[in-house]
């Protein structure tokens, strides 16, 4: 980066820059003319060390990177062309500019010290209300891409709650609402039930039909688990062939005649409709468990296990509370 003259030495004219337009006047003008004009070799860096200074782009392309140490570093590199300026926050923030700038092509580049820059605001109102218009600009871009970047936070969220093969919720998921779940229904008095399921013989399934189709049974098991529960219940895949239903403001009772339903929906259903091999239905067992005073989400849950366990015990393809 070599200084190579003044802009009053210059060929550029003042009115092509973004932030002087319609700001000419002798004052201006004479203030602006011993102000550098630098030039950089394609791929070379703006050195300016710690003082923040306001950068014109003259001719070329300066390409800025965020800023590393504001965090804002999530690949929003923007392109900064003839007219256009780079630097006008940290100068008027007085904060030293991190961001990092390359030219991207040869260019040429105006200077302008802080100091000029709060002198040129004090004297010309169309160039403050340039830069106010600019910074305006900045602003609303930015907020733009912070809520874009929420939304995409909010879908990787989602998708890191959520089970790749069934779409049910998963361990993940579990492990953040239920002791959510487990202290709300304990602080109001109201009943937490979860009913944990285990498909039979899904070993011999995969055995018999490949895993492939067993990966489809499970598929089609957990669509008809979460199809037959009531919108405010959650279905999660606990573990391989294991699903649990979290029921809020359910009683025990009322836990296992949903569960007898879901045995019922599960025994019933069709796995494979399309397919004409007489593959066998899919049956699983099911364990009922009801949150206790003093009780916490990991008593619940084994408690839902034991039961299941007794399903097992008790010959599968049925509910045990
Ligand atoms: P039971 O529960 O009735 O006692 O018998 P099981 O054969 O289902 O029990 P076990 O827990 O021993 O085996 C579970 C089987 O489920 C083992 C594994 O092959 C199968 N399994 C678990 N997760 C998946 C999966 O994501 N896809 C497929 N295809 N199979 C799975
Ligand atoms: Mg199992
Ligand atoms: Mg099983």
């Amino acid at each position: 980066m070599n200084q190579i003259g003044t802009f009053g030495a210059s060929r550029y004219a003042m009115g092509e820059l973004q932030l002087f337009r319609d700001a000419e006047d002798p004052a201006v003008t004479a203030a602006l003319a011993p102000c550098a004009v630098v030039r950089l070799a394609a791929g070379q860096q703006v050195e300016d060390g710690l003082r923040a200074r306001l950068y014109i782009v003259l001719s070329g392309t300066l390409e800025v990177a965020p800023d590393a140490h504001s965090g804002n570093d999530d690949g929003g590199v923007t392109r900064v062309f003839p007219g256009e300026s780079v630097g006008e926050q940290a100068v008027l923030d007085d904060a030293v500019n991190l961001a990092a700038m390359t030219a991207l092509e040869d260019c040429e580049l105006l200077v302008i010290e802080p100091e000029l820059v709060w002198q040129l605001i004090d004297r010309s109102n169309v160039l403050a209300r340039n830069l106010l218009r600019l910074l305006s600009f900045r602003v609303r871009a930015a907020n733009a891409q912070l809520k874009r970047r929420q939304k995409l936070g909010e879908f990787y969220r989602q998708l890191s709650l959520n089970d790749g093969l069934t779409g049910l919720y998963n361990r993940a998921w579990l492990n953040e609402m239920l002791p959510k779940l487990a202290a709300r229904a304990l602080q109001d008095g109201s009943p937490l039930s979860v009913i944990m399921i285990d498909l039979d013989h899904f070993k011999r399934f995969n055995d018999t039909h490949g895993h492939i189709a067993g990966d489809a049974a499970l598929s089609a098991a957990a669509g008809v688990i979460r199809d037959s529960l009531r919108p405010s219940d959650f279905a999660v895949r606990y573990g391989g062939e294991e699903l649990l239903a979290v029921l809020p403001d359910t009683h025990l009772d009322l836990a296992g005649i949903v569960a007898e339903r879901l045995a019922e929906r599960l025994r019933t259903a069709m796995v494979f409709p399309d397919m004409r091999l007489p593959l066998p239905h899919i049956t699983g067992s099911f364990g009922v468990a009801c949150l206790e005073a003093g009780g916490d989400e990991h008593a619940l849950v084994a408690a839902a296990d034991t039961a299941l366990y007794r399903a097992k015990e008790a010959g599968r393809d049925r509910v045990s509370v």
